[in-house]
């Protein structure tokens, strides 16, 4: 991943004045660009509807860039040459009768490839497309990158797949989650797929249970509007919870190669058994964060977030039980959690293999003699595996001890973020790392009988307080079992 790309592109961004687009798609391209991993030709086209010239929209993107790279990595004299790559232009992708200067715009790379990024919402999508296809601009040499959440349901979901698949086929269609292009999640398969000391081991035999926690400080941040159409189900679960939980149960693919992973990621999706009817009771949790404090300052209660509606039944957090019907997993529960003004930011992925079958130095000396593997993606990246070791001194008495992997640390270069890798494989074509129809597609098929079972029993979603670990009954839905959390409270 170090060589300059050999394919020149155009990089169409819809949504180009957007926060994605500012704090996250530009900075990423800055960063591919400094470190000289993009075609000398290639070039990038932001558009939105806001009617800016091209000088003062790169005088937006400066001061974001600038804002959101790390500390030192601003550099003037490689914006100003990354400012040359960098148009705008107002368009308004509801109107068709738009597209034809975007065709003209981008005749004089007629041979290039074409990357489409859909930074815009779901329901512009499609017509996005149906234009792009109007104007002769989806053709062999166009890729198109479409944001999560695609869709609210199973079925709208299906509608913006096929409205986009009559345009463009699925090997050009890029549905990205930015999770599966952090270094810590592609470091779970090689953790799995590179080394022989795991895979025996990675099974129901050996593993008691696993837990999937995405967990952030913040509130919506603004985004309240959106928020309360979508709720943690559909904005974090659906996507990135059910990715990570694909990535630790899939069997190991033929090739490291898009068919042969996502076929994998595809068939734990389907072994998935349904939460529905009163299941949703016993083996879901939802909340919403009410007023609470983190170290002294007040948050507020998710009702009061701007444009969330005072009355909102969203969730802002959820805790599941999930099962994977298969031979691999059958009896192992995994605890999947997300939720938003939360104690404390962390996303990781803790697999808890069983206790040793016989205490051989005795009950109580050192408990509790099971190792843990813990994948931490955020605020880290990082691996640890916890193991029982002799405390020193005179006796047998086990204590636990951390062998702990930082990449930072171990690999002393610069973390790439996803949006920079994946940006590079959009370019290059490969769809390793993106979501395919039938994959999105059958995690809406599960997801949508439990949000429909929270609708059937009329229940709100629990309160907690701001600044919390959530609310009690996502303890209880471990405690049931005899398992906690292992979160540092
Ligand atoms: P945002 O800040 O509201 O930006 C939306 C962008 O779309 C703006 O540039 C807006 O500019 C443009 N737009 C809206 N209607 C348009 C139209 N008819 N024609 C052309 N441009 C139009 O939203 P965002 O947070 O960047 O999110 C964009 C998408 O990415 C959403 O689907 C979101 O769920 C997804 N996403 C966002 C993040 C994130 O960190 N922000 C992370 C993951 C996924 P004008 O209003 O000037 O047209």
């Amino acid at each position: 991943m170090s060589a300059q790309s050999s394919i020149a592109c155009d990089i169409v961004v819809f949504g180009g004045t957007g926060d994605l687009a500012m704090r996250k798609l530009l900075p990423a391209l800055y960063y591919l660009h400094r470190d000289r991993h993009l075609h000398a030709d290639t070039r990038v086209l932001a558009l939105a509807r806001a009617r800016l010239d091209t000088d003062s929209y790169r005088q937006q993107v400066r001061r974001h860039i600038s804002q959101y790279v790390a500390q030192g990595d601003f550099d003037e004299a490689v914006w100003q040459q990354f400012a040359q790559r960098l148009d705008y232009m107002p368009l308004d992708v509801s109107q068709r009768v738009e597209f034809p200067r975007l065709a003209k715009a981008l005749e004089a790379g007629a041979e290039r490839v074409r990357v489409f990024y859909l930074a815009t919402f779901p329901e512009l999508f499609a017509a996005t497309a149906r234009h792009l296809h109007s104007v002769g601009l989806a053709d062999e040499r166009a890729r198109i990158v479409l944001e999560k959440p695609l869709g609210q349901s199973l079925e709208s979901a299906r509608q913006i797949n096929d409205e986009i698949g009559s345009v463009f086929d699925e090997s050009k269609v890029f549905r990205i989650d930015h999770y599966l292009g952090k270094e810590a999640v592609q470091n779970l398969l090689a953790l799995r797929f590179g080394n022989a000391l795991f895979e025996p081991l990675w099974r129901n035999a050996h593993i008691d249970h696993v837990q999937i926690s995405v967990l952030e400080t913040v509130g919506v941040e603004g985004r309240g509007g959106y928020y309360d159409q979508a709720g943690a189900m559909r904005d974090m679960v659906q996507n990135h919870l059910l990715q990570l939980l694909c990535l630790v149960a899939m069997e190991a693919p033929v090739h490291f190669e898009p068919e042969a992973v996502r076929n994998e990621k595809r068939k734990i999706l389907e072994a998935l058994r349904p939460i529905s009817g009163m299941d949703v009771q016993d083996r879901t949790v939802r909340g919403q964060y009410s007023k609470g404090s983190r170290a002294g300052e007040a948050l507020p209660a998710y009702y009061f977030e701007k444009s969330v509606d005072h009355d909102s039944n969203t969730e802002t957090f959820v805790a599941l039980q999930v099962e994977i019907d298969n031979w691999r997993w059958a009896g192992v529960p995994f605890y999947l959690r997300t939720g938003k003004s939360m104690a404390q930011r962390k996303s990781e992925i803790v697999i808890q293999f069983k206790s040793v079958p016989y205490r051989l130095f005795g009950e109580g000396r050192g408990s509790p003699m099971h190792n843990r593997l813990v994948i931490r993606l955020q605020p880290d990246e990082s691996i640890s595996l916890s193991l029982m070791a002799k405390s020193p001194g005179r006796g047998m008495s086990l204590q636990e001890v951390e062998l702990d992997l930082n990449f930072a640390e171990a690999f002393n270069k610069r973390r790439w973020d996803a949006y920079e890798r994946l940006l590079l494989d959009v370019i290059e074509g490969d769809a390793t790392l993106f979501m395919r129809r039938d994959e999105i597609e059958a995690a809406w098929r599960w997801v949508d009988p439990v949000i429909q079972g929270w609708q059937d029993c009329y229940r709100s979603p629990k309160r907690y307080a701001a600044g919390s670990w959530g609310p009690d009954a996502a303890d209880s839905l471990l405690e049931r079992s005899g398992h906690a959390w292992l979160d540092e409270r």
